[in-house]
């Protein structure tokens, strides 16, 4: 063959397969070629998810050829079925949050209850998403269509090649830096591994809790209590007047009540719903995962010490979609589902009435509130939409994001942290009047970002600043408990982190069981402060990391 025919058969190859190589190209492409815009990832992170994804693209053509049309267009369509929506949140997440979504991220989505994902999903939506998302499956569709037969390799006469083709596309599945680098394996082995340790936890606490665990009280167990945990959602303490917020947010809840401590150094230790509560509720430790499932929970606890357990979430759980949220908090004797009636958080307040109602010597309530999370409008009723930045004129900043929306999210936000006041200060009002030995406990399972220093709205670990773990902590204590738990100390300025709170917490009810440790009660005398982690960063990581962003804003 001279130089022109194979320079022309080329040619001729190219523009039969062409539509093939684009489409591969569009499913496989633009995530890695993306990912230079994210702040959260290494250069070199970012090339080997090009250089992998491109290994991949070329492999899947090369294999491709040794089959025919009909085949090629099913294996596209299959490709196209599994990355559109790992492709998809990708994407969004790259465009709007300059973030590369971590694994730790994507086992949140799987975690995510559907109705909270509806709600969230309902509020971004608008006609130019929508005609967006569509266009985005319907190019590729249409290039599947435009496939036509072309010549195919036998595998017979070519068995090397495919062999070797075989090979480097097992590699994908197999060699762990080469699915990590390629967004939807990832994203799909993600799912697979959180499915794994879902079933095997599921299995070891049920294994467990039909094992001896003894649960002894500190305390001779003549005077009944009722402890209230409640457990608030995206508030940062820098949105409450309680500590020092320009805006009058905590018009209920405030300083100088003896009976009421207000803890000023608090940090979660995450900043995702579940990742929280599966170190708020358990003794799971960073170097100890096991300990979800091989150490009591907080509800198996107090069900071994003889409590009566009541559960009252305004946060859809249960039904279908399992997850650890569920394998916790399910263990309540009593559990109470108020999020169906889709209110605001007062819904609970009746749900807390009937429990302390009951007879019962001694109560554990834990309350999840929906609190603060986003769409903040849908946080409060009508009469808690007070603060106005077009009336107060209280957000000074002029930086180029604090757009009208932006200010009116901030406005939305500070209602919601307004009505959060009103929520928890009924709970306490409540239990007060309930006339039991009692205590509550309230914080926020994370903190919440709202366009303090850049183009932000939200949670994410991803872009991890210090507005998402400063939380607030309360603890309140009728006088009858204080006289009661005077061995106990109250010292707001103490350094705590609420992965240690299963520790503080039983502590306060007075529960002695194997391996509590002291140092990890936030009201033990012999408390001793430790380094305190979100995720993988310390609190004073973050709190750098903070500053540099302030510094740069
Ligand atoms: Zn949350």
């Amino acid at each position: 063959m001279n130089k022109q025919a194979f320079k022309d058969k080329l040619i001729e190859g190219f523009k039969q397969k062409r539509f093939l190589l684009f489409c591969l190209a569009y499913l496989l492409l633009p995530v890695p070629l993306l990912t230079p815009i994210a702040h959260n990832i290494g250069f070199s992170d970012c090339l080997w998810a090009i250089f992998f994804s491109v290994l991949l693209l070329l492999s899947l053509f090369v294999f491709l050829q040794f089959f025919r049309i009909k085949t090629v267009k099913l294996c596209c369509t299959v490709l196209l079925i599994f990355t559109v929506v790992p492709s998809a949140i990708f994407i969004a997440y790259l465009l709007f949050a300059q973030a590369f979504l971590l694994s730790d991220s994507i086992t949140s989505i799987f975690e995510t209850n559907p109705e909270e994902s509806k709600e969230f999903i309902a509020y971004y939506m608008n006609p130019f998403i929508t005609a967006g998302i569509i266009a985005y499956i319907s190019i590729p569709v249409f290039m599947i269509l435009k496939m036509r037969a072309s010549h195919v390799i036998s595998i017979g006469r070519h068995k090397l090649a495919f062999t070797l083709v075989i090979t480097v596309l097992l590699l994908f599945v197999t060699f762990r830096p080469a699915a990590h680098s390629v967004y939807f394996i990832n994203f799909y082995k993600t799912y697979i591994q959180y499915k794994k340790r879902h079933y095997n936890e599921k299995k070891e606490i049920a294994s467990r809790l039909k094992q001896p665990f003894a649960v002894t009280k500190l305390q001779p167990d003549t005077v009944g209590q009722t402890l209230v945990v409640v457990i608030g959602e995206s508030l940062t303490r820098r949105h409450m007047s309680l500590y020092g917020y320009g805006r009058k947010t905590n018009v209920l809840l405030h300083r100088g009540d003896s009976s009421l401590a207000v803890y000023d150094d608090v940090v979660s230790p995450q900043v995702h719903t579940i990742p929280v509560i599966r170190k708020v509720m358990t003794f799971l430790e960073r170097s100890h995962a096991d300990y979800f499932s091989s150490r009591p929970s907080l509800f198996e606890l107090f069900n071994r010490a003889g409590y009566e357990t009541y559960f009252i979430s305004n946060q859809p759980y249960g039904g279908r979609y399992e997850t650890s949220y569920d394998l916790l908090l399910t263990q309540a004797k009593h559990q109470h589902d108020p999020s169906l009636h889709k209110k605001p958080d007062g819904v609970v307040l009746p749900y807390l009435q009937e429990a302390l109602a009951e007879k019962k010597k001694n109560k554990l309530i834990v309350i999840h509130l929906m609190g603060n999370h986003m769409a903040y409008v849908f946080r409060y009723p009508k009469q808690y939409d007070v603060f106005h930045n077009d009336s107060d004129g209280f957000i000074r900043s002029k930086a180029k994001y604090m757009t009208p929306e932006a200010r009116k999210t901030i406005d939305r936000y500070d209602n919601s942290v307004l009505y959060n006041d009103f929520v928890v200060s009924s709970i306490i009002r409540q239990v007060k009047a309930s006339k039991a030995s009692s205590a509550v406990v309230y914080f926020s399972d994370h903190g919440e970002e709202v366009y303090e220093m850049r183009d932000f709205a939200g949670h994410a670990y991803e872009k991890v600043s210090s507005y998402m773990c400063e939380i607030p902590f309360l603890v309140w204590r009728s006088p009858s408990f204080g006289r009661y738990r005077t061995d106990l100390t109250f010292d707001p300025a103490r350094r705590f982190s609420t992965a240690d709170f299963l520790y503080s917490f039983t502590d306060l009810a007075g529960l002695r069981y194997q391996n509590f440790d002291a140092t990890r009660s936030l009201l033990n005398q012999s408390f001793k402060p430790r380094e305190r982690y979100f995720g993988e960063y310390t609190y004073k990581d973050v709190k750098d990391m903070t500053a540099n962003m302030e510094g740069s804003k």
